[in-house]
């Protein structure tokens, strides 16, 4: 184990939540020699699916915990997009050898992380959730309760991984700003037929979004943004609606995205774009990475990967305050402002595309198809958009 500053010396680094972005942090800390602790307060991983989309600078935050290959072989490399106005084809936009973007269901994702996390010697405290913090002196009295009853656990350092309604964040004071977008979507992961595709397809019709994107083993996700909020039953992707797949397979035939069997479907969900942000995204000895510390649409799908540039750039900070070359404050402090910065820009791109899925007017539609059309035509433009879809420059 490496050395150690005094200020990390006070009990291990306490990883709250062991989603995506919580499972991977602990692993790099592992990595890099830390004492580290993931407490989960789920009994068993999520069922469901999510996230979907794995982005290069994902792809590396990845490797750098060996997880990189079982995801990938979890996956399928998504070739590039066709996009679709409300008159036909605007164009093609590729993904190539440079900016390598997968698709793989988030849990395969998260199992695979936490196959990472035991290799490098961790685990993952099931059915433990952080109830309260205190501050003493040198450190944080993390008050946590599990099958074991209610206990108190020295930290040198808490992270909040715990999602959204992040406790973390509001135990350490911070506030968030942000709420509810007005898009609302359906949608279904449904076998493609004949037609398989290593392509994702965006119909931009003029009522609204509809777009699928390949999944391994001949599979395709397809989401609909439909005008208010679902009203029949919501199972969260565990178990199949079939209203919500029925609705899917009607909308996307409608708008052109294709035919598909809504007896097929093997997960359906409904969803509202949100966005979030925390004031800033560390206090004390106090940080917070992952949708803890920001949520952004899922419409062109960054909030897994932009967590996992926060955990990297977390584990960079805390080697550096380990070895004595920096110290805590000002690491968090920095750690937070950049990481803001980050996010930010994700959230402005995830709104921008949120935003080009909305019904539109005749008139509106054409003037907006023939600038997509001519950024897509563009070899300058469709660089630009295809770095904006694959989180460059979010590191
Ligand atoms: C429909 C949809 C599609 C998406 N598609 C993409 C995509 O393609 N690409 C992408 O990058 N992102 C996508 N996202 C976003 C992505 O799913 C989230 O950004 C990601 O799950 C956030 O991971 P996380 O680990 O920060 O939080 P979470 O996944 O929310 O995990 C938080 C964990 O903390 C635990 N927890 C909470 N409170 C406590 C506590 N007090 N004590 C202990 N444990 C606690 C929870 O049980 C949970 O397991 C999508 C989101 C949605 C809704």
């Amino acid at each position: 184990m490496k050395a150690r500053s005094s200020v990390l010396s006070a009990g291990p680094v306490l990883v709250v939540g062991a989603g995506p972005v919580g499972t991977l942090l602990a692993a790099r800390l592992l990595v890099s020699g830390f004492e580290v602790r993931l407490l989960e307060k789920r009994a068993h991983r999520r069922p469901g699916s999510r996230a979907i989309g794995v982005h290069p600078p994902g792809l590396e935050a990845l490797a750098s915990v060996s997880a990189a290959a079982a995801v990938q072989a979890a996956g399928v490399r998504v070739e590039g997009g066709h996009a679709f106005g409300a008159e036909g084809r605007l164009g093609t936009l590729g993904l190539g050898v440079d900016t390598p973007v997968w698709a793989v269901p988030q849990p395969d994702v998260e199992a695979a992380l936490e196959e990472s996390l035991e290799r490098h010697g961790g685990e993952v405290e099931r059915g433990s959730e952080l109830v309260g913090l205190r501050a003493t002196a040198r450190s944080l009295v993390a008050i946590v309760t599990g099958s074991g009853g209610v206990v108190e656990s020295p930290a040198s350092l808490v992270i909040g991984c715990d999602g959204r309604d992040s406790r973390v964040r509001e135990l350490a004071g911070i506030s968030a700003s942000g709420g509810r977008y007005q898009d609302h979507y359906l949608m279904a992961d449904l076998p493609c037929g004949v037609t398989e595709s290593r392509y994702a397809e965006v119909h931009l019709h003029r009522d609204g979004l509809a777009e699928s994107f390949p999944l391994p083993d001949g599979w395709r996700r397809v989401v609909v943004r439909v005008t208010g909020p679902h009203r029949g039953p919501v199972i969260g992707g565990a178990v199949v609606e079939p209203g919500i797949a029925r609705r899917v397979c009607e909308l996307a035939q409608e708008r052109g995205a294709g035919s598909f069997d809504p007896e097929g479907a093997r997960m359906t969900s409904a969803f509202v774009a949100e966005g979030w942000m925390a004031e800033r995204f560390a206090a004390g000895r106090v940080a917070l990475a992952g949708d803890a510390a920001h949520v952004v649409s899922p419409i062109g799908g960054q909030g897994m990967n932009l967590g996992w540039l926060d955990a990297l750039a977390l584990a960079a900070a805390l080697e550096r305050v380990a070895d004595g070359s920096s110290e805590l404050e000002s690491e968090l402090a920095s750690y937070s402002t950049s990481r803001i910065r980050a996010a930010r820009t994700a959230t402005r791109r995830a709104l921008w595309n949120t935003r080009m899925g909305r019904p539109i007017g005749r008139a509106k539609a054409v003037w907006r198809d023939s600038l997509l059309r001519a950024a897509l035509a563009s070899t300058v433009l469709s660089r630009a958009l295809a770095g904006a879809f694959t989180m460059r420059g979010l590191a």
